[in-house]
C-alpha cells in the first residue's frame, strides 16, 4: 500500500516536470535505479542516445555505492575491507565535512540504525531501546579512516549513502551532460532535480514542491534554470505501527530514532546537487531554526521549508524564482 502510495506521488511529482517540457518537442526517458523511479527529460535527435547513457551513468554509480549490491565498494567498506578508488574517497570527504557543518546531522555511519528500522530491507519494524543504544556508539565521522584514496572502517562501523547518492548522480548526471554538449533539460531522480538550462523557448523550468499532507497537491511551484532541487521528507518513506506510531526513514544519528523536528519536508536549491542532498536531509533533522541559522552562516543555497503546523518558509533567493501553490499553507520570506 504504502510503495503504492509513494509511486503514485512520484508519478504526480515527474508528470508536473513532465509537463513543463511538453511545449515544445522534449521527450522523456524513465526508469527505476537507487530504489527510486527516474524520469530524464531531453530534446533533440540525440535525445535518446543521451538518455540510455546518462542510465548507464546512473547504473554504474548505483553499483559502486549501493550497500545491499553485494559487489560494490560501499558493501565491501561495510564488509571490513580497505578500499582505494578516488571518487568514492572524496565523495565520503565530503559527507563528513557536512556531518561537520550539521552538527552531526548528516551522518552516513547510521547505516545499522537505519537498517534496525528495517529501511535497508523494507522488512520495517520497531527496534528496541537497547537495540539502538548498542548501535549508537558506532555512529560518527571518527569510524571512517581516509589515507588519501584509501578508505577502512573502524570495527563495527558501517555506511549507507542512501541521503546523498542521488544527489551526487546528478552531479554527475551534470558533468555527463557537460561532456554531451546537451544544453536543456531536466534529471528528476527522485527527489533530486537537475535543470539544466533554460527550456527552448528561454523560459526556466518549473518544479513542483509537494504538499506533505496531500498524495497530488503542490505547495508551492520553483522556476529554475542550472540548479539543483533536491526535497526530503518523512512522507517519502514511512510506516505505522499496530497503535498507529508512524516512523519515518530520516534518522537522527544523536537518538536512533526518525528525526521529528517541526517540519515535513525540506528543499534545498544549490549549485551542487550533492551538497543539496546532503543538506536536505540534515535540515529535516536540525528544524526549522537551526536550518535557518545555517543557511545564514553558509550562505551556498537557498530553501522552501514546510511546517507540520501549516507554514511554509522560503528563503528571500527564491523570491523570485517562488510560487505559490495551496491555500492550506501560509507563507513567509525568510531574510
Ligand atoms: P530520499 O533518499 O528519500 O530522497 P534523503 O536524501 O533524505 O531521502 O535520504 C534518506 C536516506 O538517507 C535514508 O533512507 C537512509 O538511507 C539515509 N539516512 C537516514 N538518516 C540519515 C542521516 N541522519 N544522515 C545521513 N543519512 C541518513
Ligand atoms: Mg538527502
Amino acid at each position: 500500500m504504502k510503495k503504492i502510495l509513494m509511486l503514485i506521488i512520484l508519478a504526480a511529482l515527474l508528470l508536473l516536470v513532465g509537463c513543463a517540457a511538453q511545449e515544445s518537442d522534449y521527450r522523456t526517458y524513465d526508469f527505476f535505479a537507487m530504489d527510486t523511479s527516474m524520469r530524464l527529460t531531453l530534446a533533440g535527435e540525440d535525445a535518446l542516445s543521451d538518455a540510455s547513457l546518462t542510465e548507464q551513468r546512473i547504473r554504474a554509480l548505483e553499483d559502486t555505492l549501493s550497500r545491499t549490491k553485494e559487489d560494490s565498494l560501499v558493501a565491501r567498506l561495510n564488509r571490513g575491507e580497505t578500499v582505494t578508488d578516488a571518487d568514492l574517497a572524496a565523495l565520503l570527504r565530503f559527507c563528513m565535512d557536512y556531518t561537520e557543518k550539521t552538527d552531526g546531522a548528516f551522518d552516513v555511519t547510521v547505516a545499522d540504525v537505519v537498517a534496525a528500522w528495517g529501511f535497508t530491507t523494507d522488512s520495517y519494524q520497531v527496534p528496541d531501546a537497547e537495540t539502538l543504544a548498542a548501535l549508537l556508539p558506532y555512529v560518527g565521522s571518527d569510524g571512517i579512516t581516509l589515507d588519501g584514496n584509501t578508505v577502512s572502517l573502524k570495527e563495527n562501523v558501517r555506511i549507507d549513502l542512501g541521503g546523498i547518492a542521488k544527489g551526487y548522480a546528478s552531479d554527475c548526471v551534470k558533468e555527463l551532460w557537460d561532456e554531451l554538449g546537451i544544453e536543456s533539460g531536466i534529471a528528476a531522480l527522485g527527489g533530486n532535480i537537475y535543470c539544466r538550462g533554460s527550456k527552448s523557448d528561454a523560459a526556466p523550468w518549473t518544479v513542483g514542491i509537494r504538499d506533505p499532507k496531500a498524495a497530488d497537491g503542490y505547495v508551492g511551484l520553483l522556476s529554475l534554470a542550472d540548479r539543483f532541487a533536491v526535497t526530503s521528507g518523512g512522507y517519502e518513506r514511512w510506516f505505522e505501527d499496530e497503535n498507529g506510531n508512524i516512523y519515518h526513514h530520516i534518522i537522527d544519528p544523536k537518538t536512533g530514532y526518525p528525526a521529528r523536528s517541526g517540519l515535513s519536508s525540506v528543499t534545498v536549491v544549490s549549485e551542487s546537487g550533492t551538497a543539496a542532498d546532503a543538506l536536505s536531509t540534515a535540515l529535516y533533522v536540525l528544524g526549522a531554526d537551526r536550518a535557518i541559522a545555517l543557511w545564514r552562516e553558509l550562505g551556498s543555497f537557498e530553501l522552501v521549508l514546510v511546517t507540520e503546523d501549516g507554514r511554509v518558509l522560503v528563503t528571500e533567493g527564491l523570491a523570485e524564482s517562488f510560487d505559490s501553490a495551496s491555500e492550506d499553507y501560509s507563507y513567509e520570506y525568510i531574510r
